[in-house]
């Protein structure tokens, strides 16, 4: 008996050890976990030819009423996972978990000055350095791509100050002054218009209709695209504010028309007339499925097949670019037409702001 009483009672010491060495690792790693979620991002902006970043935007009022699941979580400063609701066969409900790694990754709380800080910013420099720097925003309607671009909203006004554009113009203006750029004798202009089904209307000259045509040096030209000297910021606010108005008056007449176009803001160094740089920053039209649109009436449906046809046209000249293809398919639509000064050359930047909205019924676009 005393034997077998030796044998259980060292059987429950190892047992008890166990349990204590596992309740000491769950400890770490949840510290560990812990403070992963809990230290602050401790960003440092990356010289990228292109870079690819995701900006998450909060859920509003009518959003956070209907409680529905939150579907991403940005863990770190470049990494984004995607809590996808999935079903199985036995109609169990579970959420699959993937991540996925970009340049940086800006949750809800961040502002448009962080966004821009690591995404526009640093292309800046280029268009003074004889470059061509783009940056887009990409990602649903509704997703908010204009607030990112154009500013803040507060009800139905926008502060056009807080955009990328105009904290982009701000910069550039402050550049200007550094002594290496001053005696370059550089001067500004600005150039706002839309692309809508495949059709260019100037923003700046009453929605005048433009056309694309390519000249003797192969260089695509938008002729009658008005150019606007700018000599400050405050130049830069009140074109924008233009352009936005004749955005918004479209939208009245036309459905929604706004989310439907393409809009390109463009600043331009010229040096003695000559173009010395240019920066573009386009707020693209939100991408939408057929799934979404099936429903809509035939000219609805035309419009997203224009807009998915530009995105896709986009996407391959981004694949061609990125893999040094010596084809690259340009002529495929009205923006890559445009934008096609822009992407060529040694000296060019570009950079891709995603913006997500973290409602669960986006997750099968987010995820596409
Ligand atoms: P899009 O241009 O992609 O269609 P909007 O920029 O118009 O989307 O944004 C839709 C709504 O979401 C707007 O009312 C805007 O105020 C709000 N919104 C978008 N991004 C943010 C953000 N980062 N913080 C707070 N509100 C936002």
């Amino acid at each position: 008996k005393r034997e077998k009483r030796r044998l259980q009672q060292q059987e429950l010491r190892e047992k008890r050890a166990q349990k204590s060495i596992f309740k000491k690792q769950t400890k770490v790693l949840n510290s560990r976990v812990n403070n992963i979620l809990s230290a602050p991002f401790v960003l440092q902006i990356e010289e990228h030819r292109i870079c690819v970043c995701v900006r998450a935007r909060p859920l509003n009022k009518k959003e956070l009423t209907v409680k529905d699941l939150d579907v991403i979580t940005i863990p770190s400063k470049d990494v984004v996972m995607v809590h996808e609701p999935k079903q199985k066969v036995d109609l169990t409900r579970y959420l699959e978990n993937q991540t996925f790694r970009f340049d940086y990754a800006f949750d809800e709380n961040s502002t448009n000055e962080m966004v821009y800080r690591f995404t526009a910013q640093p292309l800046v420099e280029t268009i003074f350095e004889r470059g061509m720097a783009t940056c887009f925003a990409y990602g649903q309607t509704g997703s908010g791509k204009t607030h990112t671009m154009g500013g803040d909203f507060s009800g139905k006004n926008q502060d056009c100050s807080k955009g990328i554009y105009a904290l982009s113009a701000r910069d550039v203006f402050l550049m200007l002054k550094k002594p290496n750029y001053k005696k370059l004798d550089l001067q500004v202009f600005a150039t706002f218009f839309e692309i809508y089904s495949g059709k260019v209307f100037d923003l700046l000259n009453r929605k005048a209709k433009l056309r694309v045509l390519e000249d003797g040096k192969q260089q695509v030209q938008v002729v009658g695209l008005q150019e606007r000297e700018v000599k400050c910021t405050e130049d830069v606010l009140k074109l924008i504010e233009v352009g936005n108005s004749c955005r918004t008056s479209g939208q009245t007449s036309a459905n929604a028309h706004s989310s439907r176009s393409h809009a390109v803001f463009q600043i331009i160094l010229r040096r003695r007339g000559k173009m010395h740089g240019k920066f573009s920053l386009i707020d693209l039209a939100g991408n939408e499925r057929g799934a979404d649109t099936s429903s809509a009436d035939r000219q609805t449906r035309l419009e997203g097949a224009e807009i998915n046809k530009s995105l896709l046209a986009l996407k391959e000249c981004i694949r061609a670019l990125g893999r040094n293809k010596p084809h690259t398919p340009f002529r495929a639509s009205k923006l890559t037409q445009v934008l096609r000064d822009s992407f060529i050359g040694e000296n060019s930047r570009t950079c891709m702001v995603r913006t997500q909205h973290n409602h669960v019924i986006n997750c099968d676009n987010m995820m596409n």
